[in-house]
């Protein structure tokens, strides 16, 4: 009897791609067994969303169960108006003025960019939705998102509103997180000074004042992390402009000293959009060897960007930022990988709406046999963003939450804006939003 075997590439479905490591492969036999196929699976055709533990991100029933049909209605129109860039462009500018001169503008931004992108004015009304979204095996991440308030009291009064946002945090089983802008608690200017002369301490600026200022800003981030370590609420400090984050680096490495030897308490974060970050990542982590603490950071790509290289060009300095979008993915890829691999002594949260990190991270975490949950990986998407990540992720048992902003209308314009440009500028984001709701609602009105 003849027998001819025929290898044939085909991409197989769930659950057999499961065992494709373990060198999986199937026997048909055909025409009364005078032929037999040899199907063999190849990794290298597997589908961006169909990898080895069931997750696509295309399944909108379970990205958008928590919100009703007028929701996604609000949401469709929402992005629907951001894809007009022109739009945009204008609306960022004009929004700010016109919230000054006090037209009635609050009720139309309350009912769409707020309403989509923010918790509540207030830290009772952002609980309603942190509940909602702990159903779901959704953490949150919580933001007091108050930006640009300079002065004192006003760094006083944010310091307080933080530890309120502390201690309400630990009284909620799904909210592990807060998040902290340096800027919230410093004056601009003392940061860009420090930024230009990182030896301060050595005697550069011997000026009582700004010294006496810098300790204030220190005290009051000490005071958040140590409540924040009694109640074992993670602190995540955010990535800022280029020309301050010097000095955010150094009070967050300060901090991760003081706060993390145990456990990690206190995140920096790593704007992977600038080409220096991966090696800054990889000294953080030698820094904490040395010294004996564990390592947090959030990793992102970064919100900047167009900022970054208009500064650079106008005061012709060489720009921080990537040379292109490749490379930025490139090293953010890289960092998650690095973070993985040294899964005891880093603790990471990947931060993104990027399909393909998200799962590379998720395929790697199961190469490395690291638990869907293990204490050291979070993920996070910024909330009315990217739910189809968030949700099946969730429903696979990642680590998983939505960076949950809060404050009132006029205080989280900044923050408004920033996600009006990101899904107008990101070129696929808004339309990959808008199809996932579009096809949400046909689902469920045939
Ligand atoms: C939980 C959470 C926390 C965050 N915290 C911070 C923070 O502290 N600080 C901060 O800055 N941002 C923060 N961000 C915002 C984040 O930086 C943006 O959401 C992110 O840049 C969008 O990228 P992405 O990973 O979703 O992927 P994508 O949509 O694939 O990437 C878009 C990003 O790639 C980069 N990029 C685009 N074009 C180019 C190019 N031509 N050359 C080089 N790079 C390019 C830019 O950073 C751009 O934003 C946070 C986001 C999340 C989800």
């Amino acid at each position: 009897m003849s027998v001819f075997i025929v290898i044939i590439f085909r991409f197989l479905p769930q659950p057999l791609n499961t065992r494709l490591d373990t060198g999986f492969y199937k026997i048909i036999p055909c025409f009364g067994e005078k032929l037999f196929l040899l199907t063999v699976p190849l990794p290298i055709f597997a589908s961006r969303t169909n990898v080895s533990m069931n997750i696509s991100f295309d399944n909108t029933e379970n990205a958008f169960a928590y919100k009703s049909d007028k929701d996604l209605k609000g949401a469709k129109f929402l992005f629907h108006t951001m894809g007009y860039r022109w739009f945009v462009q204008i609306g960022t500018r004009l929004t700010p003025f016109i919230m000054k001169t006090g037209l009635p503008v609050h009720g139309i931004i309350r009912r769409t960019i707020f309403k989509q992108f923010v918790g509540g004015e207030t830290l009772e009304e952002t609980a309603e939705i942190g509940s909602i979204l702990g159903k779901y095996g959704v953490q949150v991440i919580l933001d007091y998102g108050v930006e640009g308030k300079q002065g004192e009291d006003s760094f006083d009064h944010a310091t307080e509103e933080f530890i309120r946002v502390i201690n309400y945090a630990a009284t909620q089983s799904n909210i592990p997180f807060i998040s902290v802008k340096v800027t919230g608690l410093a004056r601009f200017g003392l940061l860009q000074t420090l930024d230009e002369a990182p030896r301060l301490r050595s005697g550069i600026h011997d000026h009582e004042e700004e010294i006496d200022e810098w300790d204030r800003v220190r005290d009051r981030m000490y005071t958040l992390c140590e409540i924040a370590a009694e109640k074992n609420i993670g602190v995540l400090i955010d990535a800022e402009e280029s020309w301050i984050q010097d000095p955010v680096d150094r009070l967050t490495m300060e901090m991760m000293e003081i706060f993390n030897k145990e456990k990690v308490i206190v995140y920096n974060t790593i704007q992977l959009y600038r080409h220096d970050r991966l090696h800054f990542l990889k000294l953080s982590h030698r820094i904490a060897q040395q010294q004996g603490f564990k390592l947090g950071v959030k990793l992102v790509r970064g919100a900047y960007m167009e900022k970054e290289r208009t500064r650079a060009y106008d005061k012709s300095y060489a720009s921080p930022i990537q040379a292109n979008k490749e490379l930025t993915d490139q090293d953010y890829n890289a960092a998650v990988a690095y973070c993985l691999e040294n899964i005891e002594e880093i603790s990471v949260i990947i931060a993104s709406h990027n399909e393909e990190s998200n799962l590379k991270a998720a395929e790697l975490l199961d190469r490395l046999g690291i638990a869907h949950n293990h204490h050291h990986v979070h993920f996070s998407q910024l909330f009315g963003m990217s739910d189809n990540i968030t949700f099946n992720l969730a429903k696979e048992g990642f680590n998983v939450s939505k960076y949950l902003p809060f404050g009132p209308i006029r205080d989280v314009i900044p923050y408004l804006m920033r996600r009006a440009q990101e899904n107008s500028s990101v070129s696929g984001q808004t339309g990959r939003e808008l199809s996932l709701i579009k096809k949400e609602l046909k689902r469920r009105n045939p």
